[in-house]
């Protein structure tokens, strides 16, 4: 999950990364109050998921509360890479004297964190890697040390930090690792760092991006969900406890396993070409216990879906045998029945694995109208796109 800035910023602080004063808010008469309180003068900031806000004109100095006002007027509602303002943050101006380039991020590759760290801060940093490479220090990190003061030295030294700021920045280097690992962060990045004219350090824009295998032992992240964003879909499916992932096809995918739905969305697409280019329309895995109750709310979410025209069920039964999942199945058409669901849309249903056999009998003997089964992927794929396209 990637965070807003101006929650980023609050992490920062929570865990002694130096930052600015500020608030957020979402109407621009608020910007007057607020930047009373911030002094007199406030730095308007787009609250958007996306980087280069600065160079969109998200970005915008106010010299009194009036002007905070218009400068937040002008940014509340403005479109930026296609993400609307709906926030912006106010905070405390900083004179600039320099502007640096600190993160961390997990290197899946090498199986370590990584540092990076420029002296080339505040433009965009793949621009510096891509035309300045020795610009831009990689550091690798062990998780088991961690930063260390010696590790922050390591750091501070590769991206040639000047020698006035060498000691805050390790301090900083080693609060921001505090952040990272404390919040089982993917990546935390400060996009500048600043060196202001006073010479101290601080975090002017932070962007943060957390771990959602960690929600368990996070509890407070829930509450920095971006629920307005959320695609409808998706949150119904998430109260489920569904692993479900809104694509923007028509055929709805239900599968067993992550590896077969990935495989299954790749079939689809392909037999799609076909058939005017239908696609999938989600991503939905219900594991190994399919259950009637797990495949009726599948089915519910997945028919929910106005996009669906057409439904295909792949499963191939292992732990959980092919028969338990017809009669799911079946089961679950009668729940959704029962709750006066309305289900008309065909669906392709292919069995295979353990108990094939019976699970197909199952469901021939039920005769549902809307369930016709094929026994392969390939051709159930091909049914389910030629049924989309209908
Ligand atoms: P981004 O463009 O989305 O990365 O947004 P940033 O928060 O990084 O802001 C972009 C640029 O605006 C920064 O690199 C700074 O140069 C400038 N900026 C941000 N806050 C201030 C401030 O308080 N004072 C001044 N003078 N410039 C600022
Ligand atoms: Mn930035």
């Amino acid at each position: 999950m990637d965070l807003f800035e101006y929650q980023a910023r609050d992490l920062f602080a929570k865990h002694g990364v130096p930052v600015l004063d500020g608030e957020v808010i979402d109407t621009a008469e608020a910007a007057a109050g607020v930047t009373e309180r911030l002094g007199g003068r406030a730095v308007v900031k787009a609250q958007v998921k996306v980087g280069g806000r600065g160079k969109a004109g998200g970005v915008k100095l106010a010299k009194d509360p009036a002007d905070a006002v218009e400068k937040a007027s002008q940014i509340l509602g403005m479109d930026i890479k296609g993400h609307t303002v709906h926030k912006v943050m106010l905070a405390q101006t900083a004179d600039i004297a320099e502007e640096y380039y600190v993160s961390y991020l997990l290197d899946r590759a090498n199986r370590t964190f990584l540092a990076m760290a420029s002296v080339e801060g505040g433009m965009d940093i793949e621009e510096v890697a891509a035309t300045k490479p020795e610009a831009l220090a990689k550091i690798p990190v062990d998780a088991n040390e961690g930063v260390t003061e010696a590790k922050a030295r390591e750091i501070v030294e590769a991206a040639k930090f000047p020698a006035d700021v060498a000691d805050q920045i390790a301090d900083v280097l080693q609060t921001l690792w505090k952040t990272f690992i404390a919040e089982d962060a993917l990546l935390v990045e400060v996009n500048p760092l600043v060196k202001t004219g006073d010479g101290q350090i601080i975090a002017l824009d932070g962007k943060v991006s957390l771990d959602a295998n960690a929600d368990f032992r996070q509890p407070e992240h829930e509450a920095l969900e971006d629920k307005a964003a959320a695609d409808p879909l998706e949150a119904a499916a998430k109260a489920k406890g569904l692993n479900y992932v809104k694509l923007d096809g028509e055929v709805g995918i239900i599968g067993n396993g992550a590896g077969l739905v990935m495989s299954t969305l790749d079939v689809v697409a392909y037999a799609g070409e076909n058939h005017g280019g239908v696609k999938p329309a989600n991503f939905l895995d219900i594991g190994g216990g399919a259950s009637a109750e797990v495949m009726a709310n599948g089915l519910e979410i997945i028919l929910g879906d106005p996009a669906v025209k057409s439904v295909f069920v792949n499963v191939f039964g292992g732990i959980t045998a092919c028969d338990a999942v017809a009669n799911g199945i079946v089961q679950a058409l009668e729940l959704l029945a029962s709750k006066g669901e309305e289900v008309n849309k065909p669906l392709v249903v292919r069995l295979d694995g353990n108990n094939a056999e019976l699970g197909r009998q199952i469901l021939t003997d039920a005769n549902h109208p809307l369930v016709q089964q094929v026994d392969t992927m390939d051709g159930a794929a091909e049914r389910a796109a030629e049924l989309a396209a209908k």
